[in-house]
Formats: structure tokens, sequence, C-alpha cells
């Protein structure tokens, strides 16, 4: 970078420099980046633009620009992601969380309180990653016990960490779906798993494809691998859970609704779309 440039100036450096590249959302991704470099947000990063770049930063925004500009995704770079209001630390080994899933958090609330109006459920996560489900269920309703599962140990690293830094309790296990939960009573289900047919996969956009974990993506050659053996799975546990709560992919819905009515357990069963109209959860 050319010295003795100002804050603006870089910016609009950085963001030509990605868009060349054929980078998506340059000016976003470049904005996010130098505000999380600077540690400097929104007004005040705006009242700073006239000022020349510090050199303690120099370092770090270049790095961040070259990652950037192979392609990482920007929640990797800046080390978290916001999720229902609150900061998750995420790292490669978890998927980066999803605003949809925001609205299968508020799905389980809403229902749970219905459900349970002053009792104490137990509420299971399974394929917890980052642990954004976990937490937020037990940092908005204290009352609630919560266990999450994860097959891979670093992911459930990064999640323990998350639930320390939310003041929260989550029994975490490691293991495949609902196998660690053997005997165990769980009133309430959730689960955004890996559902992306194991052949689309390829067809991803780069920066989801190359960086993001390929166990929180493959649902296996139809998708629906992970709903299958849940399903199979729920004998496992001391009795069926109450109320479950899936996210799914565009084009899954029926048949994840199928497979919970064919366990007989389930009869008021509702689909619920995201914000896009995508029929995404099944509740
Ligand atoms: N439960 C985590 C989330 O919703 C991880 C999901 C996954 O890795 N498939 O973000």
């Amino acid at each position: 970078m050319t010295p003795n440039r100002s804050i603006r100036e870089a910016l609009t450096e950085a963001s030509s420099f990605l868009a060349g590249l054929g980078v998506l959302e340059p000016q976003h991704n470049a904005r996010l980046l130098l505000e999380h470099v600077l540690g400097l947000e929104g007004a005040a990063f705006f009242a700073a633009m006239a000022d020349p770049f510090p050199a303690s930063g120099m370092v770090r925004w270049q790095d961040a620009i070259r990652r950037k500009a192979a392609g990482e995704p920007a929640q990797y770079i800046m080390g978290w992601q916001e999720f229902y209001g609150r900061p998750f630390q995420v790292t490669p080994a978890v998927l980066i969380p999803r605003p949809e899933t925001e609205l299968l958090v508020e799905a389980v609330l809403r229902r749970g309180d219905q459900l349970w109006p002053d009792g104490a459920p137990r509420a299971a996560d399974i394929g917890t990653g980052s642990g954004v489900i976990a937490v937020t269920l037990a940092a908005e309703r204290p009352n609630w016990q919560l266990t999450a599962v994860d097959i891979s140990s670093a992911a459930l690293a990064v999640a323990a960490k998350n639930a320390a830094a939310a003041g929260t309790a989550v029994d975490f296990r490691e293991g495949d779906l609902l196998s660690p939960l053997a005997g165990l009573e769980v009133d309430i289900l959730v689960s955004n798993p890996p559902y992306i047919p194991a052949g689309e996969i390829a067809g991803l956009q780069p920066e989801v494809r190359d960086h993001e974990p390929r166990t929180a993506l493959d649902g296996g050659p139809d998708g629906l691998a992970p709903y299958r053996i849940m399903m199979a799975q729920l004998q496992l546990l001391a009795a069926p859970p109450r109320l479950v709560g899936f996210e799914l992919g565009q084009g899954q819905a029926r048949d994840v609704a199928d497979m919970l009515a064919a366990t007989g357990f389930y009869d008021e069963i509702e689909i619920v779309p995201d914000l896009a109209g995508i029929e995404r959860h099944v509740v």
C-alpha cells in the first residue's frame, strides 16, 4: 500500500483491488475488515476516515486483504460472526452461522414456551458446530437444560468457548448425531445438520466450498442422510422428544416432514419458510 494514505484511501484501494479479482461484495468486505483491524465501528469509523492510516495496523490490514483476495470468508479472517444479537467465535473448524438459523431458534423458543410454560425442558442441539443454536437457546431461556453434540472435537472446542463467553452452561458431547445421547431424556431436539447432496458440493460458491468444513455441508447422496439417521436413532433416547426443529435445504421440507410423520410420534408438523420464502424449517 502507498505510504501516508488516509483510511478512506486505504479502503478505496482495497475495494478496487478485491473487485478486480472478482471477490464478491468487495466494498462491504473491505469495510468490514478495515473496521475489524482498526477496532472502530459505524460512526467512529466514519469519523476517522480522513485520518492517516495507522502504521500499527498495516501488517494486519495487508494480511486480511491478502486472505480475502484468496477467497476466504471475512468471518474466518475476523474470527467472529454475530448471531441472535451475540458475538460467536468462528474458525475454519465450524460452519459460519447463517441468519436463517436465527429463525429456527425463534421457532423453537416460541413453541417451547407454549409446551413448557414454567418448566425446564432438556433440549439437544445435534451438529452444534460453533454452538450458536445451543448457546442461544441457553442464553435466552436460562431454565432450559442444553446438551449439544458434534462429531468434530475441533468444533466442540469452539462451541465450548462460545458457551463460556455467553455465560451459559451447555453439556457438550462428542459423537455422531444422537449416538452420545443414548438413554437420555430429551424434550426438544433441534438440528441444522449438513444437508447438501454430495454431488452438489462441487457447484457451491468457492467461498463456501473451499473454506467451510465439508463435514458441516455434506448430507450424503441426497442430502437427507442425517435426518434419516436421526429418525432411526430416536429409539436410543428414553422417549421421543415432544418438540423437534430441523433446518433443511430448498426442496427438502416435504421429505423431512414425511420422515417425521412416519415415526408415528408427531402429528402437528409445520413447515416454516425463511425470509426469502424458501421452506427452511420443519417443526
Ligand atoms: N449448528 C451449527 C449452525 O447452525 C452448525 C451447522 C452445521 O455445521 N451444519 O450454524
